[in-house]
């Protein structure tokens, strides 16, 4: 098949009019104009007045907290976990966590998702991602929190479930695990995760230096993360360290781990995470929301990170609308700058797509339009775009509503703004059931 667009965006800076893109057995085979007379025999599909670009990653999500949507509103970040997040007293409840899961994915897949890195509560994504044809990492989350618990127990619990979940979950989507955070997780289960991932090759993702507090709380175990815990009874864990250093210290920074948040960094944590290889997610709605801070993303940028954008839970970040997300991330990082020549709108683009794949670590498949990469590919309908518009910043104003067609793996999941293999209505409705107690 062959489509072609009236701008096609590779994220190589180049704006191609007229382009095309010939994808075959779900890859992309060539990039570029007139592809058509070469390939005269080939199936062609004319987009029209639309711009056809990497699909967007989200690099950190939890779909399944679209059953916390607007739950409640101006917490603090330990206030709020304790509000709508689990913990020993209250599990979740998988028959809502379900329904929840689709269609929080379903909502990222019309805004243009095409791959997502999840956090996890129960696996209930790894089904969703896997039923409407998403491509994703899903990390189990694992806490290891009291002294009394058996880390090594639970931890082993997890890979269990964690390959178990992956026998079961189509091709496009991987699984993996996620200790929660450094102040939910102790240093043995931190540094089993470390060895055990490395050897079986199996992605990591993590919370980490989301808050001043966390800050405080590994360098002094005080502050009001210790007095949370504290109340829950759990034995303070004093590192001594800033969290990205403590990260480092018992090996979980590296390729292949993506760290969401990274708000609150030294000058030598910026460098230590660009060195590393690790990948982070920058959640700015939701660190603004949950009155976390503003991440230093123009800093990790320079140093040469790999940053992507994250929408985070709709718990804290309410209409997985990756348009939205882009805008507010492009929006906050000029005004923390006071300079608004730090980051432009083909680079929040960037970011979104081929920034997420490297965050997730998945850049040798997805995130560009190249040649043999895997065609993840949105159409953004631009009809409504001035002739004079910058077209970076014309396609950040578009919304869900404008997104004509979404292709994972060469296969369209999203044709006209709705799900072809689902109904957003009738799982919106299933999740409305279920949480008025049907
Ligand atoms: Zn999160």
């Amino acid at each position: 098949m062959i489509y072609r667009a009236r701008y096609v965006l590779p994220m190589d800076d180049r704006i191609i009019e007229n382009g095309e893109v010939l994808v075959s057995d779900g890859e992309i085979r060539a990039v570029g104009e007139r592809l058509v007379d070469a390939h005269p025999d080939e199936a062609f599909t004319d987009l029209g007045n639309c711009a056809l670009l990497p699909g967007f990653v989200n690099a950190h999500s939890h779909v399944e907290y679209t059953s916390a949507r607007n739950a409640v509103d101006a917490l603090n970040l330990w206030d709020w976990i304790g509000a709508v997040g689990f913990n020993r007293t209250r599990l979740p409840d998988r028959r809502t966590l379900k329904p929840a899961a689709a269609f929080g994915a379903a909502k990222l897949m019309t805004s243009g998702v095409t791959c997502v890195g999840d956090s996890s509560f129960t696996g209930a994504a790894a089904d969703a991602l896997s039923e409407l044809g998403l491509r994703g990492i899903v990390y189990l989350e694992v806490f290891g929190q009291s002294a009394g618990d058996n880390y090594a127990q639970v931890f082993d619990k997890k890979l269990d479930d964690a390959h178990r979940l992956q026998a079961d979950c189509s091709r496009l989507v991987n699984v993996g695990i996620s200790p929660h955070s450094i102040y939910t997780s102790n240093r043995g289960l931190l540094k089993l995760c470390a060895e055990t991932c490395a050897e079986l090759d199996i992605p990591v993702a993590m919370h980490l230096a989301e808050t001043q507090a966390e800050v405080d709380y590994s360098l002094h175990g005080t502050g009001p993360i210790a007095a949370w815990r504290g109340g829950l009874g759990y034995e303070a864990m004093i590192n001594g360290m800033r969290p990205a250093a403590y990260l480092h210290a018992v090996g979980l920074l590296r390729r292949g781990v993506c760290l969401a948040h990274c708000v609150h960094l030294s000058a030598e944590e910026v460098e230590l995470l660009a060195s590393s290889g690790a990948g982070i997610a920058h959640c700015s709605t939701s660190n603004a929301y949950l009155g976390c801070g503003i991440a230093p993303v123009v800093d990790l940028l320079q140093s040469g990170a790999r940053v992507g954008i994250g929408t985070d839970g709709a718990a804290s970040s309410p209409r997985l609308d990756f348009f939205e997300e882009m805008r507010f991330a492009l929006g906050i990082q000029r005004a923390r700058a006071q300079d608004a020549s730090v980051l432009t709108a083909n680079d929040m683009l960037k970011m979104a797509t081929v920034g997420g794949a490297r965050a997730l670590g998945l850049d040798d498949y997805i995130g560009t339009i190249e040649p043999g990469k895997r065609a993840d590919l949105i159409a953004v309908d631009m009809k409504d775009a001035f002739e004079s518009e910058n077209l970076c910043l014309a396609v950040l104003s578009r919304q869900p509503s404008d997104v004509r067609l979404v292709l994972v793996d060469g296969a369209e999941v999203v044709r006209d703004g709705r799900p072809v293999g689902a109904d957003l209505d009738a799982l919106s409705e299933a999740l409305k059931e279920r949480l008025s107690g049907g």
